[in-house]
């Protein structure tokens, strides 16, 4: 089995909290003789300073023959002024459509120790536990044409294109059924089929879909009735599955519902089970260099990649025991701290999963 990791600490406060995450997988490599072989790339802002690109060669070369890659967030203001092709975000989409990353999975689990840190009273969020997978190569950030052109009367119009392969479709699908078979065995397609024949046929494909998963129940929603109910009981969703671009809104919306997106991991899956993990925020250059940011979304987003892309569900256990841990012991980040608790730092933070860990 491949027992390659690639770690790409990305720019902002990916080198911080990729530092901790990094510390934390090599501590169970060891203590679960897992015999990892870890090695570490340039991507994003970092990459375009050092070689002009934001996805050098040599990085995507790394990637392609790894098991796994451990990812902390790309992009800065110090990039914004380059031209789209080639800002630190590029080099993001580049790997994810270089590695045919098309599955993306976003957990939105609520630790009952953060109940009060959610914008929703406790009691609609207490036990929340609910698994966004969301198409992650095509639909319309990807679909052609695409472009800004000037219409004969000199008006410009911007234009994109959104569609789905039958194939496309049946793959995301079966990620999501294959999901709920170890879940709650429920999944809920979110589309808007009233208006947009793309996801007419998308619900079309669940629907025959679903005869192959005859215990998995199957129900369909509208996306503007989605981000309502999300909101609303958001505790009646176990998995839910959608387009790239629908998934993106929601599972932000979903992210929120947990109070602090410096809590939720994500992975990004091929069919080939290689799996990219990153945390679900972004490079966040205005706490960047403080020493603030909460490393726990990078740290399960390992446990995620143990559990997902190199068989080790023991070691992933491992890991969010230790992580409730230390959430138990009143250790909170500022983005997650409550009065009564104890205010730590990055470090501080890894250092305490490191020793829940040893125990
Ligand atoms: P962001 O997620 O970086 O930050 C949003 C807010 O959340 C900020 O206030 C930030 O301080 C806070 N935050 C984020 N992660 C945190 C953590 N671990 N601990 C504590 N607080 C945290 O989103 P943004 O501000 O919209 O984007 C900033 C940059 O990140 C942009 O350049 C954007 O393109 C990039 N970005 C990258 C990714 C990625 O690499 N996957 C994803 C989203 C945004």
């Amino acid at each position: 089995m491949n027992k390659k990791v690639l770690i790409l600490p990305g720019d902002g406060i990916g080198p911080e909290i990729v530092g901790q995450a990094k510390a934390v997988l090599s501590l169970v490599n060891e203590k679960h003789k897992l015999q990892l072989e870890l090695d570490e790339a340039l991507i994003g802002g970092a990459a375009i300073d050092a070689t002009g690109q934001p996805l050098p060669e040599e990085t995507i070369n790394k990637a392609k023959e790894s098991a796994a890659i451990l990812l902390g967030a790309v992009g800065g203001p110090k990039w914004e002024s380059l031209d789209m092709s080639i800002r630190p975000e590029k080099g993001l989409l580049g790997i994810r459509s270089s590695m045919d990353l098309f599955g993306n999975l976003r957990p939105a689990i609520l630790y009952p120790q953060l109940a009060s840190a959610s914008s929703l009273k406790p009691e609609v969020v207490a036990g929340l536990d609910i698994l966004i997978v969301r198409e992650l190569t095509g639909g319309i950030y990807f679909g052609q044409p695409r472009g800004v052109r000037i219409l004969e009367n000199g008006e410009r119009e911007g234009f994109n294109t959104y569609r789905y392969k039958e194939s496309e479709i049946v793959r995301i699908g079966r990620v999501a059924f294959e999901m709920a078979m170890k879940r709650d065995k429920r999944v809920c397609s979110v589309d808007k089929a009233n208006v947009l024949e793309v996801t007419e046929l998308w619900r079309e494909v669940m629907e025959t879909l679903s005869k192959d998963y005859p215990e998995v129940e199957l129900s369909h929603m509208y996306v503007d009735n989605a981000a309502m109910q999300l909101v609303r009981a958001p505790k009646q969703f176990d998995v839910i599955v959608t387009g790239n671009m629908f998934g993106d809104i929601l599972s932000d919306a979903a992210a929120m519902l947990t109070g602090s997106i410096g809590m939720l991991p994500s992975a990004s899956l091929n069919s080939q089970g290689q799996g990219m993990y990153e945390p679900c925020h972004g490079s966040a250059p205005d706490i960047a260099g403080q020493g603030i940011a909460n490393p726990l979304a990078t740290i399960l987003s390992v446990a995620m990649m143990l559990r997902y892309s190199l068989g080790s569900s023991e070691a992933a256990d491992d890991i969010e025991k230790a992580v409730s841990t230390v959430l138990d012991l009143g250790l909170r980040t500022p983005d997650i701290y409550a009065e009564g608790t104890e205010k730590v730092s990055t470090e501080q933070m890894g250092q305490a999963v490191l020793a829940a860990l040893q125990n």
